[in-house]
């Protein structure tokens, strides 16, 4: 048995095998340029054949398993996998662009899939599903390397404790969750992306393990992850076992208490009302924050949505977006507009390499050097605004001259949509972050420009104190409840009372209980947190007192 010390990242524990990716395993197979067409056809040639062979074997075995009747399936598989048309676009990438017949197999099976899942008809809906398992099938054909690959990236086979060398959000967010039991991270801190994500989906996580990293069992070998205390236990003692496994039942238990806080509205001992909002960083959260009770989506991070190789179309946006706002029926939903940066690379924008990503070339930044990225945004999002209450979040402001002329924008994004006689609800509200130091001092200006205030204090704290959110060894200095961080949160939640807006706050901070007093004395009316700390928030606001003694909350 061996303990490995990291940074407690996300609550929980949870025991299993390790499944380790590294940064460099793509989401996809890569394309390897300069194929020779003629090899790679030949290649793909022997893995239909194999391919076809191995689900005729299924099919029969299903057949005296379960009946004809339910093995037809896979005769349509066979026909899926010959289909024409599937085969022409396969062949047409390895010819036209010498690709390998991996990344052709992928690219071709991902379109199509994508295709199949945007269809209304629900069973052609439900061909994407076969058309996933076809291509995945064809993939290992080619390559027994692959399987851990599908179109939404990292495929867990079995359920394990993902483990990143970097903290990669693209790659967390493209597992299927269902099968991550905890998350680990060689890099990272608390607050970077993966962490956050991590939070989001209620695993438990440790990040930034460093060197002990390596020490980290491949293939055999089971560890126990505290995200609590932040260490992971490698090859762990029959009795270390039995007591982790004691702990995990209590805070089962200890949760299942929490269902009892389900319906209540939020509101201090002393009376003071606040609303709990949901973070949302996928689509699965948003039924999430519906279990959780939450009052609303407070902060939709929509980067969840652009992969690093297809960026989604404005029908592929309001698609989501539509569906995300119905799904959560009348309530408010914030969705903030894309924020990446460059630590990630994405094939459809024209990156260069930058020293500092946090302050370069981001978020609205980038949306506005690339327009078009940015107007399929805003027009999908306002065409999905008939579906319920959306509220859109331009973040990494500095001023209210800019955020003024991106309002104008948005609006005239609106008129055009109605001069092509789309629907748009009248009701769009348009906010604006605070968390760079300039906005926060600009609050007043901003607040006579802004529908509301959503305060993020993960940029707050590391722009205030010139703390890098990201680096582990400046843990102890990155501190959002440090006096200069509270001062500015403060001055930005008064001047948007002055102007009478709402305020929110969405950082992580929001869901640190020790926070929480300054926060309401500040007069903070929203907070949006990952959705499994919404209903313990409810109890922690319920048990304070604020009124009284008290300076508005520094
Ligand atoms: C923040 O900066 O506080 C915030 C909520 O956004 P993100 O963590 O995505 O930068
Ligand atoms: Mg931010």
């Amino acid at each position: 048995m061996r303990t490995l010390q990291g940074t407690p990242a996300s609550p929980g524990i949870a025991i299993g095998p390790v499944r380790v990716l590294s940064s460099q395993q793509r989401s996809k197979p890569l394309p390897a340029g300069e194929r020779v067409p003629a090899q790679e056809l030949a290649r793909l040639r022997a893995a239909q054949k194999q391919a076809e062979k191995e689900i005729q074997e299924i099919y029969e075995r299903a057949c005296t398993e379960v009946g004809e009747g339910d093995s037809v399936i896979f005769q349509i598989h066979i026909l899926m996998l010959q289909d024409e048309g599937f085969q022409q676009m396969i062949r047409k990438s390895i010819v036209e662009d010498h690709a390998s017949a991996e990344y052709a197999v992928w690219s071709a099976g991902r379109k199509l899939y994508q295709m199949f899942s945007n269809m209304e008809d629900e069973y052609m809906r439900a061909r994407s599903e076969d058309m996933l398992d076809i291509s995945r099938r064809l993939l290992m054909c080619l390559n027994r390397q692959t399987p851990s690959l599908d179109f939404q990236g990292n495929y867990l086979m079995t359920p394990a404790v993902l483990c990143l060398t970097q903290a990669v959000p693209s790659q967390i967010i493209r597992t299927n969750h269902s099968q991550v039991l905890a998350l680990v991270t060689q890099y990272g801190s608390s607050t970077s992306h993966s962490a956050i994500l991590a939070r989001g989906m209620g695993k438990p996580a440790v990040v930034g393990l460093g060197e002990h990293f390596k020490d980290l069992p491949r293939g055999e070998g089971q560890v126990i992850v505290d995200g609590t205390k932040g260490v992971v236990i490698v090859n762990p003692t029959p009795e270390t076992l039995e007591k982790y496994t004691r702990i995990m039942s209590a805070e089962s238990s200890r949760r299942a208490d929490l269902a009892a806080f389900k319906g209540m509205k939020t509101m201090s001992a002393d009376g003071v009302r606040i609303h709990l909002l949901a973070n949302i960083n996928s689509m699965a959260e948003i039924q999430m924050a519906l279990e959780n009770d939450a009052e609303g989506a407070g902060l939709v991070r929509s980067e969840f949505l652009y992969s690093p190789d297809h960026c989604p179309t404005e029908e592929e946006q309001y698609q989501q977006y539509s569906q995300m706002l119905a799904q959560m029926g009348g309530r408010r939903v914030i969705v903030r507009t894309l924020d990446l940066d460059s630590n990630t690379s994405y094939s459809y924008l024209d990156q260069e390499q930058e020293a500092n990503p946090a302050m370069g070339l981001r978020s609205v930044r980038l949306c506005l050097r690339h327009r078009d990225l940015f107007r399929t945004q805003i027009r999908a999002l306002l065409r999905a605004s008939v579906y319920g209450r959306l509220g859109i979040l331009v973040p990494f402001v500095n001023d209210g001259e800019m955020f003024r002329q991106i309002r104008m924008w948005i609006q005239s994004l609106a008129e055009e949509l109605k001069r092509e006689g789309k629907e748009i609800s009248e009701a769009v509200s348009i906010g604006v972050m605070v968390e760079t130091p300039a906005a926060a001092l600009q609050a007043h200006e901003l607040a006579r420009e802004a529908d509301f205030f959503n305060i993020g204090t993960n940029d707050l704290t590391q722009f205030t104190l010139a703390v890098d959110r990201e680096n582990r060894q400046l843990k102890s200095l990155y501190n959002p409840s440090h006096p200069a961080v509270k001062r500015l949160i403060a001055y930005a939640a008064r001047a948007a009372h002055e102007a009478g807006i709402p305020v929110c706050v969405s950082g992580e901070a929001a869901s640190d209980y020790s926070m929480l007093r300054f926060f309401l004395r500040a007069g903070i009316q929203y907070l949006s947190a990952p959705p499994p700390y919404i209903l313990e928030l409810r109890r922690e606001i319920g048990r304070l007192k604020v009124r009284g003694k008290g300076n508005g909350g520094q």
